[in-house]
């Protein structure tokens, strides 16, 4: 399992969540390269430990586990972020 970060990120992406990940697998840091570049942020599926602590600490609730969806989404939709967090770490 791991968590996925989803549509509401997209203009926030104030980090709020990288700073409370254990295993520091969310992505771009604001000190990596291609931070202000990027449109949102992305959670590593193969780091995720799954503990959690991400989701509160988002402010637009754009962060949830890969088999529950964020308000609004559908699993079919969610399925897809899952994708596109994934995808994000094999540039
Ligand atoms: S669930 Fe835990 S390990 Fe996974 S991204 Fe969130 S804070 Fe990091
Ligand atoms: S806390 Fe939420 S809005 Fe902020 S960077 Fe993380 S996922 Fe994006």
């Amino acid at each position: 399992m791991t968590y996925i970060i989803g549509e509401p990120c997209i203009g926030t992406k104030d980090t709020s969540c990288v700073d409370v990940c254990p295993v520091d697998c969310i992505h771009p840091r604001s000190d990596e390269e291609g931070f202000e570049a990027e449109k949102m942020l992305y959670i590593d599926p193969d780091e995720c430990i799954d503990c959690g602590a991400c989701e509160p600490a988002c402010p637009v609730a754009a962060i949830g586990p890969e088999d529950a969806p964020i308000e609004g989404v559908s699993q079919d939709e969610w399925d897809k972020w899952l994708t596109i967090n994934t995808d994000w770490f094999k540039k």
